[in-house]
């Protein structure tokens, strides 16, 4: 089946683009993470023109490293399937691209020669291949995780078989999932002494993606370690707070309410998880022909605009909590801003918000007007 995407016409196996939804060579739910790829090229090559090398350390079908080579990348597309690696160097050569293919593991390719971007976007979990990725990167370090059970604490031992952290379940999973993974790749840096600088991240429930400046340097390994701590989440009324630091100190009963069903979750990045500059920078670099074009820039103003807290709350979720009918999210958070607090929108899903104040707080400056 022929499929075009960013200008790129890609043969790829399947008769339709009905069911290849899990197909491993290339899924059309992945195109705006695609799209975003290459604006976030194009802006980083702005903020650091010595940037030329690319790896897409799991090509599949090529597309991503197809792409990249089109912006004028240095291109390496490596793939340790052999089906995949004849569909790459198929497409390749269908769109005149130079590439390099490489029929090999990724870490092997990795570990044999640096590169100034290293793309990782594996099947599941991307830490087995973190540390290779960090070792030999250069400048920016793209990955996506698919694993968003375990980044979320839905499934609990498999989440801390791969990132080191105990994620827990909350009304605010996505994020959790974005926090888990940070921390699990700040570390990962860390060993390597190398620190981590989140630039671009953004997630959807069945995906994580984010894209890490890095820095060989001792004292920005230990900058990045520095924004990791703890959080602490009361089951019974959604209050939560952040912890900075390894040492954790759970609550024992919660402050808003004084229930005991409080979780502790960590250690998870507390940092800022995008440079908003560099977000506009992107969104500035989107062209109208991308097919993700509005989806895309919408995204990334959100992100813009999205406030540096460390969780987000959903209204519906409070609002049912509270036993009150939702208003419309505007006149929500212009409640909360009217009594003192900051308030944005946040990309997790319509509904969902940002805030300073604290959830017995959000309550006070928005009951009036809502409906019981
Ligand atoms: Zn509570």
């Amino acid at each position: 089946m022929r499929v075009t995407e960013g200008g790129v016409d890609l043969e790829v196996p399947g008769e339709s683009t009905e069911g290849i939804e899990e197909s491993v060579f290339y899924n059309p739910r992945q195109e705006l993470n695609r799209d975003l790829t290459i604006a976030t090229l194009r802006a980083y090559r702005g903020r650091e023109p010595r940037a030329e090398t690319y790896l897409d350390a799991m090509a599949a079908s090529g597309i991503r490293g197809i792409r990249a080579a089109r912006d004028g990348w240095a291109v390496t597309c490596c793939d340790r399937d052999d089906d995949a690696v004849s569909l790459a160097r198929e497409n390749c050569e269908r769109n005149d691209c130079e590439a390099e293919i490489r029929h090999a593991d990724a870490n092997v390719v990795m570990h044999e020669g640096f590169y100034d971007v290293i793309d990782l976007d594996p099947y599941g979990t991307p830490m087995p291949f973190a540390d290779a990725a960090i070792a030999n990167c250069r400048d920016l370090l793209c990955v996506t995780a698919t694993d968003t059970a375990p980044l979320c604490g839905a499934h609990f031992n498999s989440g801390i078989r791969s990132y080191s952290a105990v994620a827990r379940t909350t009304d605010y999973h996505t994020e959790m999932g974005v926090r888990i993974l940070l921390s699990a790749l700040a570390r990962a840096g860390a060993r390597h002494d190398v620190g981590v600088t989140p630039l671009l991240t953004h997630a959807e429930s069945h995906y994580v993606r984010t894209y890490l400046e890095l820095e060989h340097k001792p004292t920005a390994a230990d900058a990045a370690i520095e924004e990791l701590g703890h959080l602490y989440h009361c089951e019974d009324c959604l209050y939560r707070e952040a912890d900075p630091g390894l040492i954790a100190n759970p609550l024992e009963t919660c402050p808003n309410c004084g229930g005991t069903r409080t979780l502790t979750a960590g250690p998870v990045w507390l940092g800022h998880t995008c440079d908003r500059e560099f977000v506009a920078d992107v969104r500035g670099r989107i062209p109208e022909g991308f097919g993700t074009a509005k989806e895309g820039r919408e995204l990334l103003e959100t992100l813009e605009g999205e406030l540096e807290e460390p969780t987000h709350y959903d209204q519906h979720r409070l609002c049912k909590e509270w036993g009150l009918s939702a208003n419309a999210m505007d006149d929500f958070l212009t409640d909360l801003r009217e009594a003192g607090y900051e308030a944005s929108r946040a990309h997790y899903g319509g509904t969902t918000f940002k805030t300073d104040a604290e959830v017995g707080e959000i309550l006070e400056a928005t009951k009036e007007g809502m409906q019981p």
